[in-house]
């Protein structure tokens, strides 16, 4: 392990350090040393929180290797973008004060002071959206033409305001139209549905022939206003440098994993950093830096910060007669990563797949 805190000293990455991060060039990149209890421990521990795998291999299989791999280097390259839009709501305008241009400018979305809305940089998301003053206005519904009432859809379907229909009514069905209904004494009696009428009034107008204009509320008219709608986001792109040791275990381990920083560069565009003695690592800061996502055209950047972090990974191989597995312990918060464990009894069909979850 020794060998690894040496090197983790020997890299001191150029450029400035705004925010710093964890790394310091006077600390070393402590290593832990596994011993074997503490590994089997952390393996049952594991398995405990997998309902459908068997404690007995991490429990007596014996431990036949604890490796310290290489360290892997864990990229990333977050852009942090500020996104704004317009959107227009419209409700039905019960008469009143509207805050409307004569009172004062409407400003554009971009012209609006948000500073009080601000998040922290780098925060994975976060959505305000409010009202621009100044911006409302009504206007004449469309729907039912400022009348507040259209024909309605039941006995006037498809008609205009000019060619409805009052009193339409429908035969009734429990007497079908006669009006009375026949007794086992074969007088007849009054059908209590239509009243002896034989016919029932529409049920949603009441055989008016109009109801309520739903969009407007019977208002005749709608105060429309705009709302801005800004969106903080941060974009990261990653990397791992996995080694030959470790490219079994997803990429997702490792960024999920804790590692000690060697670089945190924060700047308006990253650029890749430099590391004085090391081409894989200069190599890996390019290519992070490379493939920064797609900013969308609607949103402007604010900063980006780029960090290289490294993660160490002990691989411990365990064996029973002629079988065996391997598990990897990774970052300073010992994840562990089990690739063939062999007492599984499901197959996909529950939660167990899903270590992610964890
Ligand atoms: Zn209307
Ligand atoms: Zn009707
Ligand atoms: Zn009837």
């Amino acid at each position: 392990p020794l060998l690894r805190i040496r090197m983790g000293l020997a890299i001191v990455p150029q450029g400035p350090y705004p925010y710093g991060g964890d790394y310091q060039p006077s600390q070393g990149v402590r290593r832990d040393v596994l011993d074997e209890v503490e590994v089997r421990q952390m393996l049952i521990e594991h398995v405990g929180h997998r309902c459908c795998w068997g404690s007995r291999p991490a429990r007596t299989w014996k431990i036949t290797s604890i490796k310290d791999c290489c360290d892997v280097y864990v990229g990333t390259l977050e852009t942090f973008i500020e996104q704004r839009d317009t959107i227009f709501e419209r409700e039905p305008y019960h008469g009143g004060e509207v805050d409307g241009r004569d009172k004062g400018p409407v400003l554009g979305v971009w012209e609006l002071d948000l500073r009080s809305e601000f998040p922290p940089l780098f925060v994975p998301e976060k959505e305000v959206r409010f009202k621009i003053p100044h911006s409302e206005f009504t206007e004449k519904c469309s729907d039912c033409e400022g009348r507040g009432k259209v024909p309605c859809p039941t006995c006037n379907p498809g008609r205009q305001y000019g060619f409805y229909m009052a009193n339409q009514m429908t035969q009734c069905s429990v007497c079908d139209g006669r009006g009375s209904l026949a007794q086992q004494d074969e007088s007849d009696k009054v059908c209590w549905m239509c009243n002896g009428q034989g016919v029932l009034p529409c049920t949603e107008c009441g055989s008016r022939g109009l109801v309520t204009c739903r969009t407007c509320n019977g208002c005749g008219s709608l105060l429309t206003q705009s709302i801005a709608r800004v969106r903080w986001e941060t974009l990261t792109a990653r990397k791992v440098s996995a080694t030959a040791e470790t490219a079994t275990v997803p990429d997702e381990v490792f960024h999920r994993a804790q590692g000690v920083q060697l670089c945190n560069i924060q700047a308006y565009q990253c650029t890749p950093a430099f590391f004085a003695d090391s081409y894989p690592l200069n190599q890996l800061s390019s290519e992070v830096v490379a493939s920064r996502l797609p900013v969308p055209p609607s949103a402007i950047v604010i900063s980006e910060r780029h960090i290289i972090s490294v993660v160490p990974v002990t691989r411990v191989t365990m064996s029973h007669r002629k079988r065996s597995f391997i598990f990897y312990v990774v970052g300073y918060g010992r994840d562990v990563f089990v690739r063939n464990y062999p007492s599984r009894f499901c197959w996909g069909l529950c939660r167990c797949f899903e270590w992610l979850g964890n």
